[in-house]
């Protein structure tokens, strides 16, 4: 089978539908969107879900009921693009149909490397490792973490590039202040394993939650990484200035490096970097060689670290560029704009908002958002949810 779309995008997570449904208001006829995942989660709840702080079936949806209006879904992975012929084979030995496009968005956000950290994997299975960020294992991590009432727990922070990886430090509030309100909390010895200096190597949002990790008298292991992990011996073992094993470990929450689809390097289209990501501007979003293809998301190269709040800007970039090439207008573009949103607790939250450079960027003048609050909480706990399925996925961006 083949047929012909005039905008195909490929992978239907935040970027994909929501730039979908942009291009559907904008008037754009004859879209097709490539998925083989049955579920669309919202994913910022995971970390709430995996603390016991909400229940993750109920901000899930099945797949076809987030696909815009007038939006072709295929229920397929794509194994090739072939720029060249301006074709993509679907299917996971390339068997499946070949579609034909105008112009391709790639946006199949990112998947676990699980050879990069020994023992990984099998720790997963055993049911010793497991991180909300890998949402198979979430459900799992929420029974693990409520269960948990004396013992070692080690929390890490993954490198770049990570699906809003920072997050992890909210899974761990939440998680240290369930301990709290049980009373437990003293007969537990909580690690933070982090890549960066201090906690995000970000200010000041790192010295606002300063306070929180003394006050849950977490142990700080920064400008490290997890090296390798051993389920059966209970270790986890730390690469960085300070090389150290931490034993006894009753819980990992590990969470797996990252990298984009292997068909993105397979196809040409990477930078070339160990992650795969595919190669945009980070200004314009447009492949640097390859005209008719586009990127966004977790995929990207956009310059800066992911999140879904990223993409309320990417995706306006990339429909406003999409529409300028063809009208031969000037190109909008992306100024970097992430956020990693910290609960401390099960009602205070504190928001990093950055640019590129990894400076401030504040989205509301005179509030200082960084500094836990209770609104903050209220509205990325129970609000956010509600404007990604009624507003964004509907491509109100
Ligand atoms: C645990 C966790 C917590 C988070 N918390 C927050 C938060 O609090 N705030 C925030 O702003 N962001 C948060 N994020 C980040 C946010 O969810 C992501 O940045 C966002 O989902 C990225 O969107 P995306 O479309 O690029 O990728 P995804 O949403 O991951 O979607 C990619 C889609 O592509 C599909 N796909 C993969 N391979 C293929 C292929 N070969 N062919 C076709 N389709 C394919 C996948 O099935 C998937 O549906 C969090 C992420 C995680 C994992």
């Amino acid at each position: 089978m083949s047929a012909a779309f005039d905008t195909v995008i490929i992978g239907a997570g935040n970027a994909g539908v929501s730039l979908a449904a942009r291009l559907r208001r904008d008037g754009r006829q004859n879209i097709a969107l490539f998925d083989p995942n049955p579920v669309h989660r919202y994913r910022p709840m995971l970390n709430y879900a995996a603390s016991g702080a909400a229940r993750m079936s109920r901000y899930e949806r099945p797949m076809e009921r987030v696909i815009p209006d007038g939006v072709r879904l295929f229920p397929h992975a794509a194994s090739r693009i072939h720029t060249d012929s301006h074709t993509v084979t679907l299917g996971p030995r390339d068997e499946g149909p070949t579609i034909t496009y105008d112009d391709l968005v790639v946006c199949p956000g990112l998947t676990p490397r699980w050879d990069a950290i020994p023992g990984l994997d099998k720790a997963y299975i055993d049911g010793w490792a497991l991180s909300a960020h890998v949402p198979e294992y979430a459900g799992r991590a929420c029974a693990a973490l409520v269960r948990e009432r004396e013992g070692t727990v080690v929390f890490s922070v993954p490198p770049e590039p990570a699906s809003c990886g920072g997050t992890v430090l909210k899974a761990m509030f939440l998680a240290c202040d369930r301990w709290r309100r049980e009373e437990v909390l003293d007969r537990i010895e909580v690690h933070l394993v982090t890549p960066f200096r201090g906690l995000l190597g970000l200010e000041p949002i790192d010295s606002r939650l300063q306070a929180s990790i003394r006050e849950f008298g977490i142990t700080v292991h920064e400008q490290s990484q997890v090296g390798a992990v051993d389920h059966r011996a209970r270790t986890v073992t730390l690469d960085g200035p300070d090389p150290t094993t931490i034993g006894n470990v009753d819980l990992a929450y590990v969470t797996p490096l990252s990298r984009a689809p292997r068909f993105i390097a397979d196809s040409g289209l990477s930078d070339g970097g160990d992650a795969g990501l595919v190669e945009v501007d980070p200004r314009t979003l447009r492949h640097p060689r390859v005209e008719s293809v586009w990127g966004l998301g977790d995929a990207a190269t956009v310059g800066t670290r992911p999140s879904g709040g990223a993409l309320r800007t990417q995706v306006a970039v990339v429909a406003d560029n999409l529409r300028a090439a063809r009208e031969g207008t000037g190109a909008a573009h992306y100024d970097g704009y992430t956020v990693i949103p910290i609960a401390v607790g099960h009602d205070r939250l504190a928001l990093a908002e950055i640019d590129r450079d990894g400076r401030p960027a504040q989205s509301v003048r005179g509030i200082d958002l960084t500094r836990p609050r209770r609104l903050t909480y209220a509205f990325d706990r129970y609000l956010q949810p509600v404007v990604y399925f009624r507003t964004l996925l509907r491509g109100r961006v």
